[in-house]
């Protein structure tokens, strides 16, 4: 199977490169594949660190030491893009993040996703996309950034009580005022996204995608190659599913979402199990690679993507570069659907992930 890169037309110049033959950084590692977001003035890595498990609400809980490592060992790995969110252990998340870049200058060599557009209610966030609620948000992850600005600030969620013309006039404001440098959706489907797009350029999308959840090829993926759209991809590796990591013996503990994710309860979970073993065989025999490589190099041959990795502990990183320097044709994504087809018949998405809307009593205001 050779090795041929999905539309090259938004990648840097030495990813095109890489589509003749690979180039490899003098210490022996695949380079660090970018993008650019809107034009070279914000110029991201093509895997990024998602921070969700970091907070460790709806992870199990936080180890707040690991997490600073892991933030370290994806800058040693060439990420230059952490998504975040206030969401995220109700702001650990970015205050770890704010707190590891603060150091050195660090902050000015990476670019910072964060969200808005969620507000808690007890041990839940509900969706609150209010203009009011979205400056008094920024406002609050600044400061917990440590920075003056966010990189990409996306709305986290649609919220059905606000008008999204509204929402987005507030996110034009922040731009304006440079308390933000580009606009981003999350989980807004394309109508959704156009909407937003009528009152101010958006520069990003982030729906989930991975192997096994591929709600968004039906139209947002196609929308957002055409219209210079750059996708992060969340839940890249299926919530770890797809790390090769797991057998039906694995436990989650505490509040850990994956004790009520429909993909981990059997008998579902030996489906995709066997999808997992299938698709680690192919990818040795083939391309000498792990499932973990093939998950995160698929995503990046989808379209004009970033890949957005969630991780913990920095060990959890060591394999990035196994997914620079190569790439899967058309022939390898044929045979990877048939091996899905075969292996999961009871396919199931990441519905159970979605937040509760507003109160009544605020719907109704
Ligand atoms: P993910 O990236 O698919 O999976 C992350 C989990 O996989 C890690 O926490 C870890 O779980 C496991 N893992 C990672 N590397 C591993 C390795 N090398 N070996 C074994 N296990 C490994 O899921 P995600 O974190 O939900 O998604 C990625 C990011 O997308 C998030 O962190 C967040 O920034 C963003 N996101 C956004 C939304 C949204 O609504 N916009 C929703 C979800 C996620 P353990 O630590 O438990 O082993």
């Amino acid at each position: 199977m050779s090795a041929e890169t999905a539309d090259p037309r938004k990648l840097s110049p030495e990813t095109a490169a890489e589509t003749a033959a690979p180039r490899w950084s003098t210490n022996g590692r695949a380079e660090m594949e970018t993008i650019e977001i809107g034009g070279p003035d914000i110029t991201a890595s093509r895997i990024a660190l998602g921070t969700w498990a970091m907070g460790g609400w709806m992870w199990g809980g936080s180890d707040v030491r690991s997490a600073f490592q892991t933030v370290q060992a994806a800058i040693d790995h060439g990420v230059n893009l952490i998504d975040t969110a206030p969401a995220y252990g109700f702001g650990l998340a970015e205050e770890i993040v704010g707190r590891a870049l603060a150091p050195n200058g660090r902050r000015k060599r990476m670019l910072i996703a964060t969200k808005c557009g969620l507000e808690r209610h007890n041990n839940e966030m509900r969706r609150n996309a209010s203009p009011s609620r979205i400056r008094e948000e920024c406002t609050e992850s600044l400061k917990r950034l440590r920075t003056d600005h966010i990189d990409i600030y996306q709305l986290h969620w649609p919220d059905p009580a606000v008008p999204i013309e509204e929402t987005a006039g507030a996110l034009a404001k922040l731009l304006q005022e440079g308390k933000i440098r580009a606009i981003g959706v999350s989980n807004l489907d394309r109508a959704q996204t156009e909407r937003f797009r009528a009152v101010v350029p958006v520069l990003t999308t982030q729906p989930p995608y991975n192997l096994f959840e591929r709600e968004i090829e039906a139209e947002l993926l196609p929308y957002a190659a055409q219209t210079e759209l750059v996708l992060l991809a969340y839940g890249s590796l299926c919530r770890g599913l797809l790390s090769g990591r797991m057998t039906a013996a694995t436990r989650f503990t505490g509040d850990d979402l994956r004790r009520v994710d429909p993909k981990f309860q059997q008998p579902r979970f030996d489906q995709y199990l066997n999808a997992v073993a299938e698709l680690d065989q192919f990818a040795r025999t083939h391309f000498g690679k792990s499932v973990l490589a093939l998950a995160v190099r698929w995503i990046l041959d989808r379209g004009p993507t970033i890949a957005l990795w969630g991780a913990r502990r920095p060990e959890q990183l060591a394999a990035i570069d196994t997914a620079m320097g190569w790439s899967l044709d058309e022939a390898a994504m044929h045979e990877i659907d048939r091996i899905l087809d075969r292996t999961i018949t009871t396919r199931v998405g990441p519905e159970f992930m979605a937040p509760p809307a507003a109160p009544a009593d605020r719907a109704a205001a």
